[in-house]
């Protein structure tokens, strides 16, 4: 970051003392309900002495849950006297998103993973990015922001990490998501064209340091498997860097089975509005060509549906959740085991 605005947040605790605190960061908000208020994001550092800083986060997007459980355990079962170096916990960084339990900001309807690096005096969700971006991440070694489908997708339950064209940075962050014990993970390559990664770990790779994330399951709720996996990725990522000892890891149920996910032809879009039936299901391996949904209009049931087909080989990493949809929703996207 080159900029050097200051952010007009506050966190209430110090990121430099041993120990652990708990707080808020005060984000200053008068409003009609609340004149002088602050909308507290929650935030735990746990320290004790020099070492390496992991920088976990959830509730970037709101109705995402697994991490939000899962970063609120580790607060309260993590002691200083265990760990050598840093923590530091953000379970809702969109705070009033997370609150509500959307994807995006009640207050200005943004997402916050399309809003880095932020902006100080922009609205809620910018000024939340901006913080992130200046005041949290340049203290970390690595980050880790907890994912899963939301309300809109259910995934395959799985962990994924930044590219970078930097191959010795890539391989650091490679290593850091192996580490992580989880069954499945995707590595993206080519993404959807949508331009400059103005997520939470595109900002991390920009400052350079490795980024990783993942998708959980979804579909605006939380499973047992999902939140398992959760909770052994954040214990194993801190044992990988050092903070916690290696008598702390969590064995993985078995190896990890890397995929990719590259370009436009990984992604299935609806095209028509009407009623969507899936053809195929979560983890099946799918032909190109092959049928991937009917788009049913029921108010003019004598019309044929629509169908949509893959547009490649691969394996169905996630699906759609709700039954309505309108033409340009995503309604799968694949992965692959080799790109290609
Ligand atoms: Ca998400």
């Amino acid at each position: 970051m080159t900029e050097t605005r200051p952010s007009r947040l506050s966190a209430e605790v110090d990121f430099e003392r041993d120990g652990k605190q708990t707080g808020f960061i005060r984000l200053f908000h008068s409003v009609h309900s609340s004149a002088y208020g602050f909308i507290p994001i929650p935030i735990v550092v746990i320290r004790n002495g020099e070492g390496p800083t992991a920088l976990l986060t959830a509730g970037n997007h709101g109705d995402e849950y697994e991490g939000q459980i899962a970063i609120g355990n580790l607060v309260r079962s993590l002691e200083p006297a265990q760990i050598h170096g840093r923590v530091i916990l953000l379970p809702m960084a969109n705070f009033p998103a997370a609150l509500a339990g959307r994807r995006t900001s009640p207050i200005d309807d943004l997402n916050l993973n399309r809003a880095f690096p932020g902006n100080p005096d922009g609205s809620v969700t910018q000024q939340i990015a901006y913080y992130i971006s200046t005041a949290l991440i340049p203290l970390a070694d690595i980050v880790f922001d907890v994912h899963s489908g939301g309300s809109s997708l259910l995934y395959l339950p799985s962990v994924s990490m930044k590219a970078s064209p930097d191959k010795a940075f890539e391989q650091r962050a490679l290593a850091a998501l192996q580490s992580l014990g989880a069954p499945l993970a995707y590595l993206p390559r080519g993404g959807q064209g949508t331009g400059a990664d103005d997520t939470l770990g595109g900002e991390a790779v920009r400052q350079g340091i490795p980024a990783l994330g993942s998708e959980l399951g979804g579909a605006g709720t939380v499973t047992p498997a999902g939140l398992r996996i959760a909770e052994r990725a954040l214990r194993n990522l801190l044992v990988h860097m050092g903070i916690l000892p290696e008598t702390a890891r969590i064995a993985a149920d078995g190896p990890m089975r890397v995929t990719y996910v590259g370009g436009a032809d990984y992604f299935v879009y609806a095209s028509e509005n009407g009623v969507w039936e899936p053809c195929v299901e979560l983890g099946d391996m799918v032909r190109k060509g092959q049928l991937a949904a009917r788009i049913h209009t029921p108010e003019t049931p004598w019309a044929a549906p629509a169908e949509v087909h893959f547009a490649r080989d691969g394996m169905v990493l996630v699906k759609r959740v709700p039954g309505r949809t309108l033409r340009g929703d995503c309604l799968f996207h694949l992965s692959t085991d080799a790109l290609g």
